[in-house]
């Protein structure tokens, strides 16, 4: 029988790991909200896809550039000059990599106990998932710090010092054409499908870190007809901006891999890609 792992989080890091331990492993990804994709986020809104978290890759290792180049030829990214973009959903990323029937969505676990060398795994409402051999986080670093789990206390100190920029997302939609003044945000982009046009506009950093919830946005609405329609996102922990010079956390079957590993900030889903294939090599070994 193959041993087994449970991977906390369906972002670029846990559906990486899946990808290249699935073989080998039985495993199971546990992901808080109804699909893969973490920050490489796609909203459906009136049966549009639309990418509300990462819309663009800028890799710059050879490994990276290959799992890009692969993406490509799927038709999920398309390149233009040194960035890959997504033709539509840029979960799909995620998706790709992972077999459906292992992914358990809307189950937030905040739970873990080791018990006869292995981890038990509870979710919110206190019910049990199961016991695992290896249990591996791809969550955020304050989502760790927050849950009922002993840490070597090194590591406690290293996710401790990760910090995080936020960024606020207001995406304006109609089904007629419209136009907006972009000037005072980060990032915009106007899709138009059939009937449906649609503005995903990003705050800059510093003014979201200072935003507590995505209704703070409302203030930062541009000016608009009555009959566009609006949703507000706030990613508190979007982009980070302090990292854990080390590849990966991996000790007595406990692993944690994610973007805050590496040596940039500069590229954090480069660094999350990294970080879960440096871990998966390690396991394997
Ligand atoms: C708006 C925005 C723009 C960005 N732009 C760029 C960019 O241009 N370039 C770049 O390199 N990076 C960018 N990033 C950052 C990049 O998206 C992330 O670094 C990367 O996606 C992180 O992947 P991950 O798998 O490590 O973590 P995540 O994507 O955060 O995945 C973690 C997953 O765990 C789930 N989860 C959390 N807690 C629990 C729990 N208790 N139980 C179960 N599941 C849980 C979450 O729902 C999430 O799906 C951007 C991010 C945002 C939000």
């Amino acid at each position: 029988m193959n041993k087994s792992i449970a991977i906390i989080g369906a972002g670029l890091s846990g559906c990486n790991l899946y990808n290249k331990l699935s073989s080998t492993y039985d495993i199971k990804i546990f992901e808080k909200s109804r699909g893969t994709g973490g920050r490489c986020s796609t909203k459906y809104i009136n049966n549009h896809q639309i990418n509300h978290g990462t819309n663009k890759i800028t890799p710059k290792s050879q490994e990276f550039i290959k799992f890009c180049e692969d993406l490509t030829s799927k038709n999920i990214l398309q390149k233009q000059n040194n960035e890959y973009l997504p033709i539509n959903a840029i979960n799909k990323i995620c998706k790709t990599l992972i077999h459906p029937n292992d992914l358990i969505t809307n189950t937030r676990i905040t739970r873990y106990a080791q018990e006869n060398n292995k981890w038990t795994i509870y979710d919110e409402n206190q019910k049990s998932h199961g016991s695992f051999d290896k249990l591996i986080l791809t969550i955020p670093t304050p989502q760790i710090l927050e849950m009922d789990i002993e840490l070597p206390h090194d590591i406690k100190l290293d996710l401790q010092k990760v910090q995080y920029n936020a960024i606020g997302v207001i995406m304006l939609y109609s089904n007629k054409p419209f136009n907006i003044n972009t000037s005072d945000y980060k990032y915009s982009s106007y899709k138009k499908f059939e009937n449906f046009y649609v503005y995903t506009l990003h705050l800059n950093e510093s003014i979201s870190n200072k935003l507590s919830s995505k209704e703070d946005l409302q203030k930062y609405l541009p000016n608009i007809d009555s009959t566009i329609k609006v949703l507000y996102h706030l990613w508190k922990y979007a982009l980070i901006s302090s990292t854990i010079n080390k590849d990966f956390f991996y000790e007595d079957n406990l692993g944690i891999s994610s973007d805050y590993f590496g040596k940039s900030t500069n590229n954090s889903l480069e660094n999350s890609y990294m970080s879960s294939s440096a871990l998966a090599k390690k396991i394997e070994q």
